[in-house]
């Protein structure tokens, strides 16, 4: 029995089966390459859910880790360190200007946003002010609050009775989002891109429509950039492409270059909202988690990167348009490097599979919906590799 079946006959045996896993077992990562144990390479275009996106194993991120690993690793929040102040002011600075509250992951980050929000909503206006809006096939997460958040009936459905006081409203129906606000709302919660939703950018109409409501009720723009943040649609966060801020924002996934790290960002207008005992986590912002965001930081901040991010987005776009003018696939969609592709059968989990027997990691969000989330660093070849993969597969 080789190493492969052996693993997966134990994970049957000793792990919920809460994953359809594909049938390999990775041992190394460098740069947008994954290995198996028979030493066989896969272009990775997945980048676990877009975590690495500064690819495998990035020196910089390495060396931070080894060295704040071999310092201190864990202290609790009863203390200060210095890595938990580099971190948040490095968001800071770069986003809203007020303060972060650092958890372990994306549920996290916006399960401190909708206590923040309720909170805020009570002490403008009582416990009638309690309402969030959140859009139809959103995803924020999977723990109770975040997952009362995700309007998504299948995954909602076997849990109930949900959290009280959330509200649906369509991705880019402005009219249905007037008639669903009042000043009992404390909150609107939105992904700029609906990643695990299968990639739709929100229209700016819709974004511009929801600050202004947010404003006229006195409610908290959310925005969950778990998946989008970190420079995966060219900008640092997808929200500066459409020049309106949020009062909130949510970071997790890329953050901590692959160790698990939440982080809830707010403007200086609601920073203190959540005050001393109100809000915790044993691990939120860790010495050895927060060190590896601040190595992203710096990698995301060097001159011409962010750029070269919007560069290779519009090129891979482009080459995914020309699959879908030649037939072969239907709309494409998305923001720098955070995209899909539309396919005209419902074929997108076969493409997968076939792509990972031919060494490419690809991941699909439905039957017809193949995405792409690869490393920030690829390079334009390993796009017209994959492109060169699809139109063969998709013609076959
Ligand atoms: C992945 C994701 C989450 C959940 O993050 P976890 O770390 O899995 O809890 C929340 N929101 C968005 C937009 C995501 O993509």
């Amino acid at each position: 029995m080789n190493k492969m079946s052996d693993m997966k006959k134990q994970y049957e045996q000793y792990v919920m089966p809460t994953y359809a896993r594909q049938p390999v077992a990775f041992v190394r990562g460098e740069g947008c390459y994954l290995y198996d144990e028979d030493g066989k390479a896969y272009l990775d275009f997945v980048s676990g859910l877009s975590v690495n996106n500064l690819g495998h194993c990035h020196p910089a991120i390495v060396k931070a880790i080894q060295d704040q690993a071999a310092e201190l690793s864990h202290t609790s929040n009863l203390y200060f360190t210095a890595p938990g102040a580099g971190l948040a002011r490095l968001i800071s600075e770069n986003s809203l200007g007020g303060k972060v509250f650092f958890s372990n992951s994306g549920a996290e980050a916006n399960e401190c946003a909708i206590k923040l929000a309720r909170k805020y909503g009570r002490d403008r206006a009582g416990e009638g002010k309690h309402r969030i809006i959140a859009l139809e096939n959103g995803f924020h997460g999977r723990t109770m609050a975040t997952l009362t958040a995700t309007a998504q009936p299948a995954k909602q459905e076997p849990f109930k009775p949900l959290l009280a006081g959330f509200t649906y409203v369509e991705r880019n129906d402005i009219a249905g989002l007037e008639r669903a606000m009042d000043d009992s709302v404390c909150a609107l919660l939105l992904e700029p891109v609906q990643g695990e939703g299968g990639i739709y950018p929100l229209e700016l109409e819709f974004m511009e429509a929801a600050r202004q409501l947010a404003n006229g009720h006195g409610a908290l723009l959310i925005l969950d950039e778990v998946q989008t943040g970190m420079g995966r649609t060219g900008e640092l966060f997808a929200y500066q492409h459409q020049g309106i801020e949020p009062d909130v924002m949510t970071l997790a996934k890329s953050l901590g270059g692959g160790l698990p790290i939440g982080a809830t960002v707010a403007s200086t207008a609601y920073s203190d909202v959540l005050t001393a005992g109100l809000h915790g986590s044993t691990f939120g912002g860790g010495p050895v988690a927060c060190a590896a965001g601040i190595a992203v930081f710096k990698e995301l901040l060097a001159p011409g990167f962010l750029e070269s991010v919007v560069k290779k987005g519009e090129y891979m776009h482009s080459k995914l348009n020309g699959l879908a003018d030649a037939g072969l696939a239907g709309e494409v969609r998305g923001i720098g490097l955070m995209l899909a592709l539309e396919l005209k059968q419902p074929v997108a989990a076969g493409i997968v599979s076939r792509a990972l027997a031919e060494g490419i990691i690809l991941n699909n969000t439905s039957d017809s919906t193949v995405r792409f989330l690869p490393p920030l660093i690829l390079e334009e070849g390993m796009i017209d590799r994959v492109v060169e993969f699809l139109k063969t597969a998709l013609k076959e």
